[in-house]
């Protein structure tokens, strides 16, 4: 029987996971892939508190090196479903079912797909969703992004420093991303936009070749020619697994109180996954720490 399973290693998992292992609570952190989270998916951070900038994966490293330190259990598994038995909580990955008083869910977002054609024909040969992994690819050619908000302003940054020109296309006419992210776009010569645009199909045999867009506001639809599309319109909470406990929004955010409980005894959310005004490395770690905090106050109550 765990104190703490603490499902996903993102920057609130692992946090929570510090608190927790810290407080002398038997601790278990699940991770269905490498520890990080959406760190391993980032460029450049500029805005955590500490580092004027940092690349996401070594601060995955990082946050994973000083978590470990604190004798917690991590394993591999992706969770299917969490059984409230009240005393207790079952978690289901693979084969396996961990006994808990506790569960923190930190299981993050994942990106929105386009759904457009040749989006899944072409993902890996010139189709992406992580600059970080794929912008090398594209020294000197050029690259289209996809969306207006801080993670395709941000990323489309990032890939001046491969491409030799970076368009990105958004279906307004107004950038949805932070001020500071917009103005770098601005004044950064190898970027341009396409506004008021949506993608109607990507197009290519071996590996992209172009995208074909029209504008919304003239129904004109162009073909641009790229190498890369890199597709960033928004996330999709990762809570299929904690459907069956009704803990979510209509959209499968999970909803909390301010100690990042859920309204099942026992059961916390943090990070991405919540229902959140911000969704940041700031809030999930902070998310991270009131949960493992409160996971503690809420064990005390059992003794
Ligand atoms: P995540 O980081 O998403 O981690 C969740 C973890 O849970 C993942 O490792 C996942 O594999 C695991 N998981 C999911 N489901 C399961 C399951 N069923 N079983 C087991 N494990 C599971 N924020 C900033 O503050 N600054 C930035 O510069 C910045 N840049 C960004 C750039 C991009 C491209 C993106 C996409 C996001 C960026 N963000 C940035 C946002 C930031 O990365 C997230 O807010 C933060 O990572 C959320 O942390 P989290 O721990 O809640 O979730
Ligand atoms: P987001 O803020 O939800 O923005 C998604 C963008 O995609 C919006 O501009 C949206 O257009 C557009 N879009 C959505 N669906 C579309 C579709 N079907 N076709 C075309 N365009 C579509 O998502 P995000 O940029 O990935 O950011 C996610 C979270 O991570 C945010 O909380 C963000 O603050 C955080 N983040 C932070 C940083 C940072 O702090 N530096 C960097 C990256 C991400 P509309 O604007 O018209 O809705």
């Amino acid at each position: 029987m765990y104190d703490v399973v603490v499902i996903g290693a993102g920057p609130g998992g692992m946090t929570a996971a510090l608190y927790t292992a810290r407080s002398n609570l038997k601790t278990l952190l699940l991770e269905r892939g490498i520890p990080g989270g959406q760190l391993n998916n980032t460029a450049e951070i500029e805005n955590y508190t500490g580092f004027s900038s940092i690349m996401g994966p070594i601060l995955a490293t990082d946050m994973y090196e000083q978590v470990m330190k604190f004798g917690i259990e991590y394993d591999f598994g992706a969770v299917k479903e969490v059984v409230d038995r009240q005393s207790y909580k079952e978690v289901h990955a693979g084969n396996k079912i961990y006994r808990t008083r506790t569960v923190i869910i930190a299981t993050g977002a994942e990106h929105r797909k386009l759904d457009v054609p040749g989006e899944a024909e072409l993902n890996g040969r010139g189709v992406s969703y992580c600059a970080v992994c794929d912008g090398a690819f594209f020294k000197d050619e050029p690259i289209v992004v996809i969306g207006g908000g801080d993670s395709a302003v941000e990323e489309g940054n990032y890939l001046t420093q491969f491409a030799n020109k970076v368009t990105i296309i958004h279906r307004r006419d107004e950038l949805r991303a932070k001020k500071i992210l917009q103005e770098r776009a601005f004044q950064n010569e190898k970027i341009n936009f396409v506004w008021d645009t949506v993608v109607e199909r990507i197009e290519g045999k071996q590996s992209v070749e172009a995208v074909i867009v029209r504008n919304v506001k003239t129904g004109e639809v162009t073909r641009i020619a790229t190498a890369g599309v890199f597709i960033y319109v928004g996330l999709l909470p990762n809570s299929e697994p904690f459907l069956n406990l009704g803990i979510t929004d209509a959209e499968g955010w999970i909803i909390t109180d301010e100690t990042m409980a859920t309204k099942i005894p026992g059961i916390f959310a943090i990070g991405d996954v919540r229902q959140t005004v911000l969704r940041q490395i700031a809030t999930a770690v902070g998310d991270g720490a009131i949960a493992g905090d409160y996971a503690f106050k809420y064990i005390e109550t059992l003794n």
